[in-house]
């Protein structure tokens, strides 16, 4: 199928490339010239894995292409996906602003009808209004459906390839079976097709990252609770896990959740029920449950050295919002550094690939290591903010003696507290009985 993506971020960008992967003609399309230039030149704007391989591959075979002409870009295109930022509004809600930009785009250069899928994540009466907008300009007849994405960031090919299910909100069935055949090589293991209206499809992404955000605010909560009263969240992890109702799912402690998805969408939703004169006082709770716990490792380090950070050296390894993405945006290491530079701290850090990106934002105000160990050398501590695989399990003897004090801030509860005390550290993790 002939297939346009306006929007070659973390969606868009996985998007087109596994549509193209699977024998589509792709276009892709962005308003940035810059990362346009550079995907032609090969240059993959974000890290994911597995990704730069396939765009280089479907690139070279002619199946993926990018512009910044989104006419031209759209013109054979059967079904056009809409997969543009909706960010955080100044009011809370969700800023529709690139939908309505691109939508009005797309209706003006409409010359044969096709179908737009909303991919974005966006309040429920987007695709009426997006519909609404569009017929007052376009000349021939169009459908708008919605395709929300549940792509996680590290495993989004993966995601992409083997989806849980994939939901589809449209007005007529013909369109869900234009869909249906796009999307048929990834359903082979009968995954299901779910096929609603735009409604219930917008809605339930949102509900399934409200659920999820709870989550994790709830086993926050709970850790905080099992420290206060010396109890170990991870043996009470273990110990509900086990029942089936429950199971052990996005039930990890740590730091908070960050990412460009779970606060905003959080947040629209808090937004969407206020303009319907409701209250979500369970997100509410989860948001601000959320903030506090961003700051669970900023109190400890804080606490540790009695308020007197200043002229100690931390070492932070992680900056990512979580593992396997370059994806800062919300990121709790990102609250931590903001704290310690506050305070009067150095701070040195570390990350498998979100470096360039966190650089963008401090400068030289903090010291950016290519090694782990870089990040630990002369430091008086050393925290822990994203659980990369390859911080699981390192050489503690480095780490001591490279270390001014033998001090773990863990935020993520990678390392085990009895093992970490023998080694002779001092150690503090989220929720986690630590042997005296
Ligand atoms: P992103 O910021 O990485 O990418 C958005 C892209 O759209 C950018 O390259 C931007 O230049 C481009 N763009 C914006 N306005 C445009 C316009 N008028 N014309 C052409 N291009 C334009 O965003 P993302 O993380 O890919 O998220 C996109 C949407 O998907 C959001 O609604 C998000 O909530 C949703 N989503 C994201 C994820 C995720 O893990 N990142 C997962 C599920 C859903």
């Amino acid at each position: 199928m002939k297939i346009a993506v306006i929007g070659t971020g973390y969606v868009g960008l996985v998007q087109g490339t596994c549509l193209a992967e699977s024998g589509n003609d792709v276009v892709c399309i962005d308003k940035l010239a810059d990362k346009v230039e550079g995907l032609k030149q090969g240059k993959i704007p974000i890290y994911e894995p597995g990704l730069a391989e396939l765009v280089h591959r479907n690139y070279r075979d002619g199946r993926l292409k990018f512009t910044t002409e989104l006419a031209a870009g759209i013109a054979d295109a059967e079904i056009v996906f809409i997969a543009v930022g909706t960010p955080q509004g100044d009011d809370g809600g969700a800023d529709l602003s690139g939908v309505w930009a691109v939508g009005r785009q797309v209706a003006e250069a409409l010359q044969s009808p096709k179908v737009i899928v909303i991919k974005s994540t966006v309040p429920v009466g987007t695709n009426a209004e997006l519909t609404r907008r569009m017929k007052e300009v376009a000349k021939v007849p169009f459908d708008v459906a919605n395709n929300p994405e549940f792509l996680k960031e590290g495993a989004a090919i993966e995601d992409f390839n083997k989806p849980d299910r994939i939901v589809i909100g449209v007005r007529r069935p013909e369109v869900a079976e234009s869909l249906h055949e796009l999307y048929a090589p990834f359903l082979r293991t009968d995954r299901p097709f779910l096929v609603m209206s735009p409604e219930s499809a917008e809605m339930t992404k949102y509900v399934a990252n409200c659920l999820l955000a709870t989550k994790i605010s709830f086993i926050n909560e709970m850790a905080n609770l099992c420290e206060a009263y010396k109890a170990d969240v991870n043996d009470v992890r273990r110990g509900i896990g086990h029942d089936q109702r429950i199971g052990f799912h996005f039930l990890h402690p740590g730091v908070g959740y960050g990412g460009s998805c779970f606060p905003k969408d959080i947040r629209a939703v808090i937004h969407m029920a206020q303009t319907r004169g409701l209250e979500s006082r369970m997100m509410l709770a989860v948001d601000e449950v959320n903030e506090a716990q961003k700051q669970v490792l900023v109190r400890k380090v804080t606490e540790h050295f009695k308020g007197d950070l200043a002229g100690k050296t931390i070492g932070v390894w992680g900056l990512a919002f979580k593992p396997r993405t370059d994806d800062i945006r919300e990121a709790p290491a990102l609250v931590l550094i903001d704290a310690l530079l506050a305070q009067g701290a150095q701070v040195r850090v570390h990350d498998p690939e979100a470096i360039p990106n966190v650089r963008a934002i401090y400068g030289d105000k903090i010291v950016y290591c290519d090694r782990p160990y870089g990040a630990v050398e002369g430091a008086d501590a050393l925290v822990i903010a994203t659980e990369w695989n390859e911080f699981r399990n390192p050489d503690f003897e480095i780490i001591k003696r490279l270390l001014h004090q033998p001090v773990v801030f863990d935020g993520r509860n990678v390392f085990d507290p009895e093992r970490m005390v023998e080694l002779g550290f001092t150690y503090h993790g989220v929720g986690r009985l630590v042997p005296q």
